[in-house]
């Protein structure tokens, strides 16, 4: 019986586990410090209340339940050491495997800009989503109440980045406030609330052919977003962000979608890393100087078909962690393995509700709005592993896009996500310690 050891349950670690568990010469161990796998293509609508967390997360066991050669451990690796195929948990577990399976996905980059760290809300994570999700929900209830605080910038809204996933949160936070404005918080003055998506590039969902972006723009204007092109959020402050123009822009929500490096695992590898932190895997996705180690997803630098990089997708990930699993197998049977073909399906955003771009395959052939949706619901659905719980999330997107469901504004992280107005600055927030 051969150990594989993999880090990470997101969509590239997974895909392996799942593909090496109908071996039974193998047994996996699949390490993650979330007992669940998060679906960061939702988060942003997590983040703002669209749907719920359980929407965006499931289960590994569950995933996994059935295999008796698969075993999953919910810790944090600390370090690795490669040339012996193991890892050191923060509990001080080590775990040894003839092949060791690197896929710790990815966090934000907040490039050394001042203050972004402690004060600007990335959008990586479940946790992330869950705590942007309540700051924003708890300014709405503080506005309420006292509307003043609306001159201290409480419902200035600052999306940092125009990439995709910049784009669909600040599309996003647009269509939470034309809905809440409806219906909920009945005397807050929302003709006050602004949202802003500000990046040094000059156009949103870089990448995206013209028409994409131009449709999109339309679609972001539309939600009432004020797009601030050519200009850097240079630092980040709590009750403000100043640009690189010199504009200051009270705010308590600056959201950073400026950028993704390697999890700051690959720090403890001990090996020199590439682009964004990430491994520069072989073609094999190989570990150059150490034999049976792999990295994969978001954690490598994956080189495609024409040698440059591909792109950090949940459809890069699991095609990795599909092929991953095939040349382990290979591997055991003493076979050659085979060369890596990604199967692209196209790249695709949602800018709030009815509103899609996508541009389907290697030609990527364009489509907007509720068909593009429809493309999106397809491709994203593919990426499921098909559980009951999966399922009905699928059935719930669906249902969100098609304008079946409401913002569900339930608060349940007060504490963690408090302003402290009267000091003029918050209160230093759980949420970097917890
Ligand atoms: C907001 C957002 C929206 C996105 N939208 C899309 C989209 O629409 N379509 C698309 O194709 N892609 C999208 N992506 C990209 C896609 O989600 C990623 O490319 C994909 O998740 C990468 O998969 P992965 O398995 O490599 O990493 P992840 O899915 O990030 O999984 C990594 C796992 O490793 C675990 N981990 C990390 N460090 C450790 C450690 N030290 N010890 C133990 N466990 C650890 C984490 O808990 C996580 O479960 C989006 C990404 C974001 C952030």
């Amino acid at each position: 019986m051969k150990r594989v050891v993999i880090v990470g349950g997101g969509f590239a670690g997974v895909s392996c586990a799942r593909r090496l568990a109908s071996n039974a010469n193998v047994h996996v161990t699949l390490i993650d410090k979330n007992n669940y796998q998060q679906f960061q293509p939702l988060l942003y609508q997590v983040a703002t209340a669209l749907l719920g967390p359980g929407n965006a997360a499931f289960s590994l066991r569950s995933l996994l339940r059935g295999h008796a050669n698969v075993d999953v451990k919910m810790a944090e690796v600390i370090s690795a050491d490669l040339t012996r195929r193991t890892v050191e948990t923060a509990d001080g577990k080590k775990y040894q495997g003839d092949f060791l399976v690197l896929a710790a996905g990815a966090q934000a980059n907040f490039f050394g800009t001042t203050g972004a760290e402690q004060h600007a809300y990335p959008l990586y994570s479940l946790r992330d989503a869950e705590l942007l999700r309540s700051r924003i929900l708890m300014l709405l209830e503080s506005v309420d109440r006292e509307p003043s605080l609306i001159d201290q910038g409480a419902l200035n809204f600052v999306v940092v980045g125009a990439g995709p996933t910049g784009a669909e949160t600040a599309g996003s936070l647009g269509h939470l406030i034309q809905t809440a404005r409806k219906d909920l918080y009945n005397s807050l003055e929302w003709t006050k609330a602004q949202i802003f998506l500000v990046d040094i590039g000059h156009t949103v969902l870089n990448g995206f052919s013209k028409k994409s972006q131009e449709y999109a723009i339309r679609k972001l204007e539309w939600r009432g977003v004020q797009i601030r092109f050519g200009v850097a959020v240079k630092e980040v402050h709590s009750g403000y962000v100043l640009l690189s123009d010199g504009t200051k822009i009270l705010t308590h929500t600056a959201i950073w979608a400026g950028g993704l490096k390697a999890s700051s695992l690959s720090d403890a590898l001990g090996i020199q890393t590439g682009r964004g932190g990430r491994i520069d895997v072989q073609p094999d996705f190989g570990v150059s100087g150490f034999p049976g180690v792999y990295a994969l997803g978001d954690f490598a630098n994956i080189a495609g078909a024409d040698g440059k990089p591909l792109p950090q997708l949940a459809s890069v990930a699991q095609q990795s962690g599909y092929y991953c699993a095939r040349q382990i197998v290979a591997a055991i049977a003493g076979k050659p393995g085979e060369p890596f073909h990604y199967f692209d399906k196209g790249i695709m955003a949602m800018i709030g509700r009815n509103a899609a771009v996508a541009e389907i395959g290697k030609k990527r052939y364009e489509l907007t709005g509720p068909i593009a949706f429809a493309a999106w619901l397809g491709v994203h659905a593919l990426l499921l592993i098909p559980t009951r719980a999966k399922i009905e999330a699928f059935l719930d997107w669906a249902w969100d896009y098609f304008g079946g469901s409401n913002v569900d504004p339930v608060l349940d992280r007060p504490e963690q996500v408090a302003v402290n107005w009267h000091a003029g600055e918050e209160k230093e927030l759980l949420r970097k310690t917890s």
